[in-house]
């Protein structure tokens, strides 16, 4: 059976969950469809013990006005990012200690994590038109409509918005040929932000390294963990680091082992034994990231004047922070496109109805 709406959705990341709620707010009838059995995309925050770990975006910052507004309007907790004491460099000559931290700027970050904000975004849309678990396998025009095809449901509607990186969208969905090849040749070497990192977090019983005086920022010019940041809590409880391994095309995937070896060296035997190490390694988040992801270069084509407007008779919508001419990458670029997405569907609706 085929439903009717007036806009579906693809992708309950931040940039699709912010187009909903200003689509729900404007009176539209839509529909949210994300592949996951969670919202949030690339941010993600899950409960491990009694606190949540962002292992994907952990920050955002005082110069972006979408995520500031959003976070203050939904009264979601905040803290600083903790930048005081002395950083670390790792070379093949040892580790070096660099007074002060060059590495980190001042940033805030969310008590709950930054899943959060999805999570808040989430209340301010009627339950039922959010489905989990519903991959969309393909979008394919009709007359006066475009037709889209999930795993477990059907939709007829007058508007899409694609809140899907483009390239990983290309890989999920068929397309047909019904986009100009320009734009398929666009959207296929569309970097995805992130997409090939490996966040691993290290979850310790204190943060000792605060003791001597170090910030937890660390540099490193052999890896796996390129750079290392503190990510505990506010007051330093839950007490982590984290790093970014950011293997190339063919690498092997990073080792545990080779983690804590590193981690060791720079931090000292303690760093050794975390309670536990979290590792999420996006390349292999198929619903995040197309194969060979690494591959992807051309970070130009971030905010291409192709994404600024609708594809397929002014009725497919690029809403992924890939596609923003604002923060790219960033959850405020996933806000700012999703802003524009919608209003290119109010525009376009009200200059149907008055016939120009
Ligand atoms: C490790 C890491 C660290 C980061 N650090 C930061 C940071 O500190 N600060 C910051 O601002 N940003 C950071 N980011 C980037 C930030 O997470 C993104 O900018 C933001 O999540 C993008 O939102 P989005 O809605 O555009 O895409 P996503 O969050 O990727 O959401 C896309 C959604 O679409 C769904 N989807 C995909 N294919 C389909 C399909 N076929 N059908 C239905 N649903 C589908 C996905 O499951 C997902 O839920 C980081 C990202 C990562 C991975």
């Amino acid at each position: 059976m085929t439903d009717s709406v007036d806009v579906v959705v693809i992708g309950a990341g931040p940039a699709g969950l912010y187009t909903a709620s200003q689509l729900v707010v404007a009176g539209l009838d839509i529909v949210v469809l994300e592949a996951r059995d969670r919202v949030g995309g690339r941010l993600h925050s899950p409960v491990i013990g009694s606190a949540r770990f962002d292992l994907g975006a952990t920050w955002f910052w005082d110069n972006e006005p979408l995520v500031n507004q959003l976070v203050s309007d939904r009264s979601l907790t905040t803290f600083a990012q903790h930048l005081d004491g002395d950083m670390l460099f790792q070379t093949g000559a040892g580790v070096e200690r660099i007074r002060g931290n060059q590495l980190d700027a001042p940033a805030s970050r969310l008590v709950d994590g930054m899943q959060s904000i999805a999570e808040s975004l989430l209340e301010e849309i009627p339950a039922e038109a959010v489905r989990l678990n519903d991959p969309v396998l393909s979008i394919s025009p009709h007359e006066q409509s475009l037709a889209v095809e999930a795993k477990g449901s059907s939709w007829s509607t007058e508007h899409v918005v694609l809140a899907v990186p483009p390239a990983t969208a290309l890989n999920t969905i068929e397309l047909g040929r019904s986009l100009p090849e320009q734009l398929r040749n666009l959207a296929a070497e569309t970097p995805v932000w992130m997409g090939a990192a490996t966040k691993i977090v290290a979850h310790y019983q204190r943060p000792f390294w605060r003791d001597s005086g170090l910030a937890g920022a660390a540099f490193s010019h052999l890896g796996p963990l390129r750079e290392i940041h503190d990510m505990s809590g506010p007051g330093g409880d839950p007490a982590a680091i984290f790093g970014f391994a950011q293997p190339s095309a063919g690498a092997q995937p990073v080792t545990e082992r080779d983690v804590l070896e590193q981690l060791e060296e720079i931090f000292g035997p303690y760093a050794a034994r975390p309670i536990e190490l979290l590792v999420a390694d996006w390349r292999t988040e198929q619903f995040t990231s197309p194969p060979g992801v690494e591959r992807l270069g051309e970070y130009q084509t971030y905010g291409h004047r192709l994404y600024q407007q609708p594809a397929l008779d002014g009725r497919l919508h690029w809403a992924s922070t890939e596609t923003s001419v604002v923060a790219p990458g960033h959850t405020e670029g996933a806000l700012a496109a999703a802003s524009r997405a919608v209003g290119e569907i109010l525009e376009g609706r009200s200059t149907v109805r008055s016939g120009s």
